[in-house]
C-alpha cells in the first residue's frame, strides 16, 4: 500500500507569461496556465508531462530547474519556495537535489574535453570529493549505476561514444550530487531509436536503485506509458487531464487525451515504443478565452467557447472539461 509522505515537489497556480512584440502588436502568451501538481507525496515516482510541442511542458522544467521566473503562482521542493532560494549555498543545495537531464547529450559535454575530466569538474565544483584522488573511486560507483564502467570511458572525447552511452554519462553525473529530483526534458529524443529504449529503461531502474524522482517532459507516449506512475497531459498551458498513467492513457477521459491515446493504435503496451507525434501547433488556440481545445473538440458545447474548465477529479484522476464540470451534470463520454 502506497504511504503519504510531504510531497517533494508542488505547483500551485503556476504561471507564465510571455509578452511578444511591440506596441500594437503587442501580444501576451499565456505559456503555462495555473499548472498544480505534486510529486512524491506516495513514496519515489516516475512522473510525466506529456504534450506536443507548444504545450509549454519545456517552460514549466525550467522554471520547476528555477532557470525561468514564474508570472504566478509557487513552486515549493522539500518545503521550500524554489524562487526564494538565492543565496550561494541555498543555490547549491537546490542544484545538487534537483538535477536536469538534456535532450541532447551532445551538448552537454564539451567536444574538446575528455569525459572523465567533466566528472572530475563536477566532483570538484560541488565539492562531492576532499582530495581528487578519491575521484575514481567516487566516480565508478555512478558509472555502475547508469551500466558504465570508468574503464570503458577513462581518457575518451564526446565523439568516441554513441549518443546512448553519453546520454547514460550525462545520467551518472547528474546522480553524482544524490539528488532527490532529476527534471529530463525530452531526453531521448536525439537518441537514436534503437538505443532509446534502453535509456528509457534505465530511469525505471534509477528510481528503485538510486531512490530518485523522475520528473520527465516528452512528446512521447509510448516512452510515458512505460515508464511513468502518473502521467500530466498538457494543452497549450494547462494541464487537462493528470492521474496514474494506466487509468489516464489506458481509459482516457478528456477529448484531447482520447485523440492522442487513439494516435497509438498497438493495444500492447510493449509494442507501443515507437514514438507518437502529436499535431501540430495552432497558436490561435493560446490565446482562446474558454477550453484551449474547443476548436478542434468534438464534444465542445456554447460553454466551452467563453469558459475555461475548472479541474474536477473523476475516475482517480483530475480532468479539465466541461463534460464533467459539476455545472454540465456528470456524464460518460
Ligand atoms: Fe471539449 Fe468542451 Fe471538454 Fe474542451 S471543455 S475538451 S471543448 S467538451
Amino acid at each position: 500500500m502506497p504511504h503519504n509522505h510531504q510531497p517533494i515537489l508542488q505547483t500551485r497556480n503556476l504561471s507564465k507569461v510571455f509578452i511578444t512584440g511591440m506596441g500594437f502588436a503587442k501580444s501576451r502568451l499565456v505559456a503555462v496556465n495555473r499548472a498544480a501538481f505534486q510529486m512524491g507525496a506516495q513514496g519515489t515516482e516516475i512522473f510525466t508531462i506529456a504534450g506536443e510541442s507548444g504545450s509549454g511542458k519545456s517552460t514549466l522544467a525550467k522554471m520547476i530547474l528555477g532557470l525561468l521566473e514564474p508570472t504566478e503562482g509557487s513552486i515549493t521542493f522539500r518545503g521550500r519556495n524554489v524562487t526564494s532560494i538565492k543565496g550561494r549555498k541555498d543555490r547549491l543545495w537546490f542544484m545538487k537535489e534537483v538535477q536536469p537531464v538534456f535532450q541532447n547529450p551532445f551538448e552537454t559535454f564539451s567536444p574538446l574535453n575528455r569525459v572523465d575530466d567533466y566528472f572530475l569538474e563536477t566532483a570538484v565544483s560541488f565539492r562531492l570529493i576532499k582530495r581528487r584522488q578519491e575521484a575514481p573511486e567516487y566516480l565508478e560507483k555512478f558509472l555502475e549505476l547508469v551500466g558504465l564502467s570508468l574503464h570503458h570511458i577513462q581518457g575518451r572525447y564526446p565523439h568516441e561514444l554513441s549518443g546512448g552511452e553519453l546520454q547514460r554519462l550525462s545520467i551518472a553525473r547528474a546522480l553524482m550530487t544524490r539528488p532527490t529530483l532529476l527534471v529530463a526534458d525530452e531526453p531521448v529524443s536525439m537518441i537514436d531509436a534503437s538505443l532509446r529504449m534502453s535509456v528509457v529503461n534505465l530511469f525505471r531502474e534509477l528510481k528503485d536503485k538510486a531512490n530518485v524522482n523522475v520528473l520527465y517532459i516528452t512528446h512521447d507516449l509510448a516512452t510515458a506509458y512505460y515508464i511513468s506512475d502518473r502521467i500530466a497531459i498538457m494543452l497549450r498551458g494547462t494541464i487537462v487531464e493528470l492521474g496514474p498513467v494506466e487509468k489516464v492513457l489506458d481509459h482516457p477521459l478528456h477529448p484531447y487525451t482520447k485523440i492522442l491515446k487513439n494516435s497509438v493504435p498497438e493495444p500492447d503496451p510493449l509494442n507501443r515504443l515507437q514514438p507518437v507525434r502529436l499535431s501540430g501547433i495552432e497558436s490561435k488556440e493560446f490565446a482562446r478565452a474558454g477550453c484551449k481545445f474547443a476548436g478542434r473538440c468534438p464534444s465542445a458545447m456554447a460553454i466551452c467557447e467563453t469558459q475555461e474548465p475548472e479541474a474536477v477529479i473523476e475516475d482517480e484522476r483530475e480532468v479539465k472539461c466541461h463534460l464533467y464540470s459539476e455545472s454540465q451534470g456528470k456524464t460518460t463520454a
